[in-house]
């Protein structure tokens, strides 16, 4: 078969090298994650045990008939794995001591598996790792009640290709089988691009006719950097994607050796450089990614793992972890910012004909006020143990605000009653990214304690392009006059009202926008942990002087191209790290 290129829009960096796993709509692996009760402990202790019971016999049937003596020995091996401490007794005691279901448990022992594995220095060592991968994949196949597909097993090099797979799904599959995977629609700011970020798993999405374009099993190339797939790649395309698979892995290091430092300019300017998370399990690596506190929790995605709607008692103590485990930083919780491009099935308020502009994140919550209430009553509660904020979604008015301030009150009220203890003085936050709130931000600013600019939604609604659709993608501009004025203006009205102001949209996670970004002024940033450590050493390395004096000039532009090329032209004389940055997308290829 010949070497067939393909383009897209890269949305998750990464190289992976692996084979085609053609995914069916009906067909995701879905591992669900919760919290469960002391009463639950029992229960999926023994539903753990049956499963390794299941994939032990399973080995055995295997192994029947079969004559050939080294797969008899690898299936012995697999046997003796399914009882070895790392795998059985860590996940039996992960269940009962932090009391969680199963499939979770089992994800986090082999996620510490693979850890340890990869410590080893010697490379068939440290490969054995994926026959322990293979043998828990097994059971938690079990677990999760698949039948057992004979045609295909996930395996650790598996790039899953599809039509789509929206941001609910990219959470529910097993990420650690996943090597990459690729849609043939979608954009780099949509969510199902902000999850892969998030599982740090390579994802190329907009490949246009892809998936009738590729057959299952295929040997495929992924470039998540660069947003291009390879299918059935030459020997010497294997070559140069293996070294520069390797060459990312090593930069990966080198630039992650100093991401604990603080992100402050020679000349003195400190800008807070927070964590974007959408899954819990992320929360474990906030503080080593370098990240000062977690500045936007999108939370409603722990709502599209769980099979019904957590109660409160789940909800608090998830979030109290968080809140313990990011102290002495805080947590910025995001309430639920369901509808757009994520919706639960379990509020089904039939079909939008546009939901991007329809009950969604707020306006779906002041309309389900219990759901609403039970997590602001869960995020208070947890803002006892820790540093806690709350963040509103898709604000476009003053009079949404006073219900919020008045819901917020009432429960504060309920709470003192009941005797449960909370920080009265917990911050409340708004998203900037209706062009409304931005009309209206000195108000605003009156009302709230911060502002956390959503650029994702905010170039969204003002440029009327739909984030998610790759046939727009290219008007999709962050350095649209309109945006940058909309920023300066937000800004200019919180500093007015003495609130701190920051930007947790994507356009913040983009390495060559840092200068930008650095000369608003903002007080902070929230972006996807991955690239925390590129965008501290910018920072680092970065004369906050000289970037406002830029910003000043570029918002003096009309159009988008007289800003680009000034930019380009300017930051030739900024930072090294920045002109050396040949992994991270530039102004130039990512949004053009
Ligand atoms: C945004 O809109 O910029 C944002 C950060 O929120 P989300 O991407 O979840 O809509
Ligand atoms: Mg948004």
């Amino acid at each position: 078969m010949q070497e067939r290129r393909f383009r897209g829009i890269g949305a998750s960096p990464g190289i992976a090298l692996g084979h085609v796993y053609l995914l069916q709509r009906s067909q995701p692996r879905i591992i669900y994650q919760f919290l469960i009760d002391k009463e639950q402990i029992k229960k999926e202790t023994s539903r753990f045990k049956e499963a390794v019971n299941f994939a032990r016999k399973e080995f055995l049937r295997f192994k029947q008939g079969l004559s050939i003596k080294e797969i008899t020995h690898i299936l012995d091996a697999y046997s003796v794995i399914l009882k070895d401490p790392l795998l059985y007794k860590a996940t039996l005691k992960r269940i009962k001591d932090e009391r969680i279901n199963a499939e979770w448990a089992l994800l986090k022992s082999i996620n510490e598996i693979e850890r340890i594995f990869s410590k080893i220095d010697d490379d068939y060592l440290r490969q054995r790792f994926e026959d322990i991968r293979y043998v828990a994949e097994r059971v938690m196949k079990y677990l999760s009640g698949e039948p057992t597909d004979s045609r295909y097993t996930y395996t650790h090099d598996t790039i899953i290709v599809a039509y789509d797979i929206s941001p609910a799904e990219t959470t529910h599959l097993q990420t650690k089988n996943i090597a990459g995977f690729i849609t043939e629609i979608g954009t780099r700011t949509s969510h199902t691009a902000i999850v892969a970020q998030a599982l740090k798993i390579p994802a190329v999405v907009g490949v246009k006719a892809i998936t009738s374009s590729i057959k299952d099993g295929e040997f495929i190339i992924i470039d998540g950097l660069n947003g291009e797939v390879i299918v059935s790649p030459t020997s010497a395309t294997v070559e140069e994607y293996t070294r520069r698979k390797e060459e990312y892995r090593l930069y990966r290091k080198e630039i992650e050796k100093d991401a604990y430092l603080p992100a402050r300019t020679p000349d003195g300017f400190c800008l807070n450089v927070m964590a974007n998370v959408e899954l819990f399990e992320e929360v474990y690596s906030v503080l080593s990614a370098g990240a000062e506190g977690i500045g936007l929790f999108r939370t409603e995605f722990f709502y599209l793992q769980q099979k019904g709607f957590p109660d409160e008692e789940r909800l608090f103590r998830y979030f109290k972890k968080a809140v313990e485990l990011v102290s002495p930083y805080s947590v910025t919780f995001r309430t639920l910012d369901i509808g757009g491009d994520k919706f639960i099935s379990k509020l089904d308020f039939g079909k939008e004909i546009n939901p991007a502009l329809g009950l969604r994140a707020i306006r779906l919550c002041l309309n389900q006020k219990t759901i609403f209430r039970t997590q602001l009553r869960a995020i208070l509660r947890a803002s006892a143990y820790g540093k806690a904020r709350i963040l509103i979604p898709f604000v476009s008015s003053l009079e949404e605000i006073h219900k919020v301030k008045a819901i917020l009150q009432d429960i504060k009220e309920e709470l003192k009653r009941e005797g449960h203890p909370f920080d009265e003085r917990i911050p409340l936050g708004i998203m900037i990214e209706v062009p409304s709130a931005v009309s209206i931000c000195d108000f605003l600013a009156r009302e709230v304690d911060f502002f956390s600019i959503g650029t994702n939604d905010l170039i969204q609604y003002a440029l009327a392009i739909d984030r998610t659709n790759e046939q727009v993608a290219y008007l999709y501009e962050p350095l649209h006059p309109a945006i940058l004025q909309m920023i300066k203006t937000s800004v200019k009205a919180a500093k007015r009202a003495g609130i701190k102001v920051g930007i947790c949209g994507e356009m913040a996670a983009e390495p060559a926008y840092i200068p930008i970004i650095l000369g608003f002024g903002l007080d902070e940033i929230s972006v996807n942990m991955q690239v925390i450590p590129l965008i501290k050493r910018i920072i680092r390395e970065t004369n906050f002087r000289d970037t406002k004096w830029m910003v000043d000039e570029i918002l003096k532009f009309p159009t988008t191209e007289q800003i680009k090329s000034y930019i380009k032209q300017t930051l030739q004389d900024l930072p090294q790290t920045l002109s050396n940055i040949r992994y991270e997308s530039l102004i130039t290829s990512s949004h053009e």
